[in-house]
């Protein structure tokens, strides 16, 4: 418990983008405190949890989540599937069962990933940091689908390059997102199977490059360089990859207070619509109260509009934040379909990091107005594991089950998309009748798949075989139709906007309801487009930042 419960800036969650504003606030001398739902965590703890996992290639292993603290936990059960290829959780049926905490309203599955620790979900992620096109922000205008950005790529251009300074980012030139200075550094060295891909595909029309990524290829930031040991989900063992721990680590260098285990439940505002309070409860369940001068939200797309939903009143029965009542609403992520396939070259994934390339060419055209747009990216994650159980499964045993692991662990592959898909008010996050441990709602995904996004897909699954051909490929296997992963970039719940009717923040994160409270994390953005949305979100938190601090 902190000694004092009052600040200057209070800021709920100690994820990469509470934290990175909490460290901008006190550098510029406020006090700040954060007040974090889940416990302190190491990454010597982490790796040995992972070390030790019962069953191994359980990427939640590390993370159990806290009593107070629940997140969700998707279980190996009979209807779930992880797929082999690219270690994300799949499948209609698996997203249903099992993950103890997010309630699926259906019709279709958003088995959302998060966790709820100090540095918050980013210890987990793949690192990838692509900025946005210039394009992805005016979807409306120039497509006549999606909606417009309240901000132009121009204006959040010097934002992406701190975040890249920030988290060490590099990545290959000319993917489309004009800079005014080049990356902190050169991508890591290029993987032996990314370098087959790159020089396979390039005749016939598929540039291969370099992802963009928060991970070091020289020391920086007191920070090792990458040594390729392909652990990088779920937690990067010497850490190579920038991630919320850290984050958090400069926020309190700078001087913030971090409060650990102490679960926010209620937002309080005064007769004029000002935030003057939050309630929070400790481990054993005594609730606290805290007063700032101003208040940041940064809970991640579900769990914050899940908290503006609960904090209602009188004054605001819908809850905080909420006039336009879009709070929650326009939920958006990547969903992802693959193709895995048997490369004729050798190509032995699993010495470098797990996503290291990609190809950036068709995240935008005129077809946007009628199908949504992808990236595609090449997993590089070690196939013996996959391979060796796919095949105990199918009964191979003895030599012909060595022989067999050898040609799959040196040519399986896998391409998967991360595609765009439009803001629709239906999707949403809601309070479901369901209580955790504390007795706080869990909350509800309602969730649909348009026809946007399968024309999208079936346009990938066009370049998928064109790929597979290319690559001199055999045992082609699809994902079935409708069985999409997805990719963990909660979108769209705390929508930024000119229009205080249809939106829940301005272009600085403010609220429009309320002067004193900002919103920063990935939920703020309007249209998904089809980067990871991480470092746009970390762009647009340094943004708020400064307009705090300029205020
Ligand atoms: C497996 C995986 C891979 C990913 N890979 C990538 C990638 O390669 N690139 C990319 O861009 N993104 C990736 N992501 C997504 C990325 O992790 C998120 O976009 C990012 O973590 C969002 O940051 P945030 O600070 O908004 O939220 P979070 O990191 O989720 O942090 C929110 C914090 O708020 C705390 N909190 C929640 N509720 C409360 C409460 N009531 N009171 C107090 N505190 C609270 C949480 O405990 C948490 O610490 C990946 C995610 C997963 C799961
Ligand atoms: S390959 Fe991944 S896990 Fe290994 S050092 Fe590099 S970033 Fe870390």
């Amino acid at each position: 418990m902190p000694a004092q419960l009052s600040c200057d800036v209070l800021v709920i969650g100690s994820g990469i983008c509470g934290a990175t504003l909490a460290e901008r606030a006190a550098r510029s001398g406020a006090a700040v405190l954060i007040l974090e739902a889940g416990p302190r965590v190491t990454r010597e703890q982490l790796v040995l949890r992972y070390r030790n996992a019962p069953r191994k290639g359980d990427w939640m292993a590390p993370y159990p989540p806290a009593p107070w603290a629940p997140h969700p936990v998707y279980q190996n059960d009979a209807g779930s599937r992880t797929d082999q290829a690219t270690g994300r959780i799949a499948g209609r049926e698996g997203a249903q069962k099992g993950n103890g905490y997010l309630v699926q309203a259906g019709p279709y599955p958003y088995p959302a990933e998060y966790i709820r620790v100090v540095g918050g979900t980013t210890w987990h992620w793949a690192a990838q940091a692509w900025r946005n096109l210039p394009n992805d922000f005016r979807l409306k205008s120039l497509y006549g689908v999606g909606r417009d950005w309240p901000l132009s790529y121009e204006e959040l251009e010097p934002y992406y390059y701190q975040a890249e300074v920030k988290l060490g980012v590099s990545g290959a030139p000319n993917t489309g997102s004009p800079r005014a200075r080049p990356f902190p550094m050169q991508p890591v060295a290029e993987a032996w199977a990314m370098r087959r891909f790159r020089e396979r595909l390039a005749p016939g029309g598929y540039p291969v490059v370099s992802n963009t990524t928060a991970r070091n290829s020289r020391p920086y930031g007191g920070r090792p360089p990458c040594c390729g040991a392909n652990n990088c989900q779920p937690i990067c063992p010497i850490d190579a990859q920038y991630h919320g721990g850290l984050a958090v680590a400069e926020a309190e260098q700078a001087g913030a207070r971090v409060s650990p285990n102490s679960v926010v439940y209620r937002i309080e505002h005064d007769d004029r619509g000002r935030i003057v309070a939050v309630h929070y409860f400790d481990p054993d369940k005594r609730s606290h109260r805290v007063t700032a001068r101003t208040f940041i939200l940064a809970a991640n797309g579900i769990e914050s509009p899940k908290l503006l939903l609960m904090s209602t009143s009188a004054k605001y029965p819908g809850g905080i934040a909420n006039s336009s009542g879009m709070v929650g609403r326009n939920l958006m992520d990547h969903p992802s379909s693959s193709l895995t396939f048997d490369a004729a070259d050798e190509l032995w994934l699993g010495r470098g990091p797990q996503s290291p390339a990609s190809i950036n060419t068709l995240r935008d055209g005129p077809f946007r107005s009628e199908r949504a747009a992808y990236r595609l990216d090449f997993t590089n994650i070690s196939q013996v594991r996959a391979a060796t159980e796919d095949l105990i499964a199918a009964g191979v045993y003895g030599a012909e089950l060595e022989r067999q692991l050898r040609l799959k662990a040196a040519h399986q592959c896998n391409v998967k998309n991360v595609i765009e898909v439009l803001p629709h008010p239906e999707n949403r996050i809601s309070l479901s009748a369901l209580k955790d441990a504390w007795g706080i709602p869990q909350p509800q995904v309602h969730y649909s798949i348009d026809a946007y996004v399968e024309k999208g897909m079936a346009a990938a699954r066009r370049d998928y075989a064109r790929i597979a051909q290319l690559m001199g490929g055999t045992n082609l296997r699809y994902t079935p139709d409708g069985q999409y992963a997805n990719n963990q970039h909660i979108t769209g719940t705390l929508s930024m906007g000119r229009d205080p009717k249809d939106s829940v923040v301005d272009a600085f994160g403010r609220t429009h309801d309320h002067p004193n409270l900002f919103v920063v994390g990935t939920g703020v953005m309007p249209t998904s487009a089809t980067s990871n949305s991480t470092l746009t979100a970390v762009a647009l938190a340094l943004r708020t930042a400064e307009h705090i601090d300029n205020a």
